[in-house]
């Protein structure tokens, strides 16, 4: 049952920057939503904590804006809100600074689980870190979260990583990677590992490749600045996809538990083949009416909004199978998926022209959240052996009803995870440098270059050079739909 109540342990989260973006869209109402739910304790407590000169009753009200705005009204209740607003509240601190810290300290309960939210700046974390400390806010047993991004290159995040370990034991890191906590991400642990199904088909001899899709019709819209400083690669390659890639290819981990997991994804990342620079096409959307380049304000700017590459692993389980990825902004549909294309039947037993094709199954991030197998059965009628492809379609939403209109969105569930002490929806230090050790000779190798992104119409499916990578080894992308 998704409404179930675990037991959580009461607690002091800290937002530093509580007053900020992600906050207002996701950090608040989510825990709203948990409060809502039963699985956020009545005796837990949330202290905003930003430079704004604020009292707890002006926060309060922001709170509430937040909650009224992104949480859905049927789940808006005056009284619980108010209950959840008693709650909340705020301390005026800089990072950088020494005013508030005293008063944070004395705000801090003993024997609560403690938890330190790093919802600002990535440059600020080490100030954060080495004050929690100085007074003695933190203890041994609390946790920090931290956002992406998590360093630019392998030197930068190398630096976060030793900058947090001078004050935190690895155990109590949290690295945010939200679509770790999306359902349908855990899903694909589910299907894979739970079922007979699919595991003994889920390596090269069965599957012939494996697409991953993060397709946004947003453009950069006001993140312009931060967007053509990182660019596709940065912002989604480096993290989102690459953890969908190692939840797709991983090796069966011993058990569901963080370092069993982590140590499986990690292994991925360490068998990824350096990428050949034709297996790779960048991508910027330029029309008359709109350009990437005017968005960032930056006409010179060789900052891809798209991307796409062929990927090899190096192991038995996938020697020979690529895994295509693409993601870019301004495209024509919104859809995140990763999709299994399995072989065709060695052999055919029918006619030729009968339409069979290869099973194919698509995991939907967004929209519908979901699962889709496509299988291969006769048309119905008097028409002989004809086949068609039909979907056996599972999505959440239909499959189960009101439950999985209460499924938690990501940010939800890995706060509550947060305060359970459980880190497999996270990532390690070694993991993310891992990435970044991949990531870094394809970009220096493009700067090199100075290569100039190809161009794509706004609202489409990206760059020809994109198809071309496909049709070149005969294969598609998947129609993007939703
Ligand atoms: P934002 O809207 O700019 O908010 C930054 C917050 O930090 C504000 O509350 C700000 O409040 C506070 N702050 C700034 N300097 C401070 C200081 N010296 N001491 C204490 N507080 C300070 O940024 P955001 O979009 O919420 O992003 C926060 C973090 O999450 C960033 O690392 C970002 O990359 C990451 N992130 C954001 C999103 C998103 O959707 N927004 C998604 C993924 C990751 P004051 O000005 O009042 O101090």
């Amino acid at each position: 049952m998704v409404s179930r109540v675990i037991p959580t342990d009461p607690f002091d989260l800290v937002i530093f920057g509580g007053t900020g973006d992600l906050s207002r869209r996701k950090i608040l109402p989510g825990l709203y939503r948990r409060f809502w739910d039963g699985q956020m304790p009545k005796e837990a407590r949330v202290i905003g904590a930003a430079r704004s000169d604020m009292d707890d009753a002006e926060y309060r009200d922001f709170v509430r804006q937040s909650v009224t705005e992104f949480v859905p009204k049927r789940k808006c209740d005056d009284d619980l809100l108010d209950a959840f607003l008693s709650r909340v509240s705020y301390v005026t601190i800089d990072a950088k600074g020494s005013g508030g810290w005293e008063a944070l300290a004395t705000l801090m309960r003993p024997d609560v689980v403690k938890a330190f939210y790093f919802s600002v700046a990535p440059g600020l974390f080490g100030d954060l870190a080495e004050r929690l400390h100085r007074f003695k806010i933190a203890d041994d047993d609390a946790r920090i979260v931290v956002e992406k991004p998590f360093g630019h290159d392998l030197v930068s995040a190398r630096a976060l990583n030793a900058t947090l370990a001078e004050h935190f034991d690895e155990t109590q890191i949290y690295r945010i990677d939200h679509y770790l906590g999306k359902e349908t991400v855990q899903n694909l642990m589910a299907v894979r590992f739970g079922n007979m199904l699919f595991e003994p088909l889920w390596n090269a001899q069965y599957v012939d490749h494996i697409q991953i899709t993060v397709a946004e019709t947003v453009g950069v819209g006001g993140r312009g600045e931060y967007y053509d400083r990182s660019g596709a690669m940065r912002d989604m390659v480096q993290n989102h996809l690459m953890q969908l890639l190692c939840l797709t290819a991983m090796e069966p981990p011993s058990k569901f538990d963080p370092d069993a997991v982590r140590d499986e994804k990690l292994k991925v990342i360490r068998a990824l083949q350096p990428l050949k620079v034709g297996n790779l096409v960048r991508g910027q959307y330029r029309s008359r009416d709109e350009s990437y380049v005017t968005d960032v304000a930056n006409p010179d700017s060789r900052t891809e909004s798209y991307i796409a590459m062929k990927v090899e692993i190096a192991n038995w389980r996938w020697n020979g199978t690529p895994f295509y990825l693409r993601t870019g902004k301004r495209m024509k549909e919104r859809v995140s998926e990763i999709v299994v294309r399995f072989k065709e039947p060695p052999h055919s037993i029918f006619e030729d022209d009968t339409g069979q094709t290869a099973n194919e199954l698509t995991i939907r991030l967004q929209p519908n959240e979901g699962m889709d197998l496509t299988v291969t059965i006769k048309e119905p009628g008097p028409g002989g052996m004809r086949l068609i492809d039909v979907p056996l379609d599972m999505t959440f939403a239909e499959a189960l009803g009101e439950e999985a209109a209460d499924v938690p969105d990501a940010y939800e569930r890995l706060i509550m995870d947060v305060i359970r002490g459980n880190q497999t929806l996270f990532m390690r230090g070694d993991e993310v440098e891992a990435a970044w050790a991949w990531t870094d000779p394809i970009i220096e190798g493009w700067e090199t270059r100075e290569d100039r992104p190809k161009s794509y119409e706004p609202g489409s499916t990206g760059p020809e050079e994109a198809l071309m990578l496909l049709h070149k080894d005969h294969r598609r992308w998947r129609e993007l739909r939703t």
